[in-house]
């Protein structure tokens, strides 16, 4: 099917540069065109044989080779490379754009179109290194500059060469006028981490630094010095620098509330805790939705502004309060109570354990780490922690296994 396709392919070519053909034979000088004819009627049978015999390959090396680039036939060298590389023929559209790079006395258009055209061959080959080489040669290109920069980030970032990446994203930023991209504080955070991972703290400090200051709303170089400071004993620190996380956004508490928890555990400092989370939910009460789901599915919550919040919790869901009188007729009325309430929490903690812990707000893939980079879309911070319960997906578990 592919072979047919290609013999296709081939046939439409050699159409369209009979075409250029008939031109330049047209205004050739007589002496030229007979020694030229012959040689192109030689190599006309010897490629119809190959396609004979159905060997596309070497059918096509023939007739590039017979067909000059000219400015009569280029954009038909041009489009079936494009062509095959569509149709994941790699090698083949390689082959022809090669074909085209390599001549001699190329207008520079030309030149820079074959360089765009040979740089996504590659990516699409997965070549990344052969594909990094010309895109860096059409970033001094200026017609091509931005569109280079932007896809060498794309590469830097999946081959996690953060310098690199940080340069690029740089030059990017000097090219559109737009200032530092706050992306670039998640490179110097990747940089720490592996930092960290050879045991070097001051460097990954030296990273957290720039962090910071490619973007003082980072919450993930926040929530990684709070991870250093916890490391050495500094519980103090982690403290302020995970309210300072909760403070930033909220949606961050399912994540650092339990790591909060455990640094007031550390420095014996149960009741200064509940003083603490009282003091922020009323400063914000929009955290409380997030302390309540936090203590539903941590279990080293107990004060009284934590039951609060599940309380309240409870009762804003209509269908959790529905459901739980149906199961225990006295929970519901006793939610108020210190039964009622442990019970239900219970029960919501078992449905926890089948919801994912994250998901990207941008192509909504879903996972139990948090990855500030989507997997998936490859968005930056567009992954956030899940705060809600899926109860009709966690009540379908039993349908589905009987
Ligand atoms: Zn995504």
């Amino acid at each position: 099917m592919a072979a047919d396709s290609a013999l296709l392919l081939i046939l439409l070519f050699m159409a369209a540069a009979a075409a250029g053909w008939y031109v330049a034979r047209r205004t050739a000088p007589d002496s030229r065109r007979n020694g030229t004819e012959r040689e192109l009627n030689a190599d006309y049978f010897a490629g119809l044989n190959f396609l004979l015999n159905e060997e596309p390959d070497k059918a096509l090396e023939v007739f590039v080779r017979m067909v000059d680039v000219d400015s009569d036939t280029i954009e038909t060298h041009f489009a079936l490379g494009n062509l095959f590389r569509r149709r994941g023929e790699v090698n083949r559209a390689i082959q022809i754009h090669q074909n085209i790079f390599e001549r001699k006395g190329l207008p520079r258009r030309h030149r820079e179109q074959a360089l765009r055209a040979l740089a996504e061959d590659y990516l699409k080959a997965g070549l990344l290194d052969r594909a990094e080489a010309y895109l860096q040669q059409l970033a001094d290109q200026p017609a091509y500059r931005r569109e280079a920069l932007e896809r060498l980030v794309l590469i830097y970032e999946q081959e996690r060469e953060w310098e690199q990446a940080i340069a690029i994203r740089d030059r990017l930023a000097d090219e559109t006028h737009t200032g530092r991209s706050p992306v670039v504080a998640h490179y110097f955070c990747e940089l720490a981490q592996k930092a960290l991972a050879a045991d070097k703290p001051e460097q990954a400090q030296e990273y957290l630094r720039r962090a910071r200051a490619a973007d003082r709303d980072n919450l993930r170089g926040a929530i990684l010095r709070a991870e250093i400071a916890v490391g050495e004993g500094d519980f103090k620190l982690a403290s302020r620098l995970y309210r300072r996380v909760m403070e930033q956004d909220p949606g961050f508490a399912p994540l650092t509330l339990p790591a909060l928890r455990r640094c007031h555990e550390a420095m014996d400092d149960r009741a200064g805790l509940g003083e603490l989370l009282s003091a922020m939910v009323s400063k914000q009460p929009g955290l409380k939705a997030g302390l309540a789901y936090a203590a539903i599915v941590d279990e080293g919550f107990d004060d009284p502004i934590t039951r609060e919040c599940i309380t309240d919790f409870v009762r804003r869901n209509p269908m959790l309060t529905d459901l739980m009188s149906t199961l225990r007729p006295d929970a519901a009325s006793d939610a108020d109570g210190e039964q009622g309430l442990r019970r239900i929490t219970r029960a919501l903690r078992m449905l926890s354990a089948s919801n994912p812990s994250y998901r990207c707000e941008n192509c909504g893939f879903s996972g139990t780490v948090l990855q500030w980079q989507c997997p998936t879309c490859k968005n930056w911070d567009s992954t956030r922690p899940t705060a809600s319960f899926r109860f009709e997906a966690s009540l379908g578990v039993p349908r589905l296994a009987r």
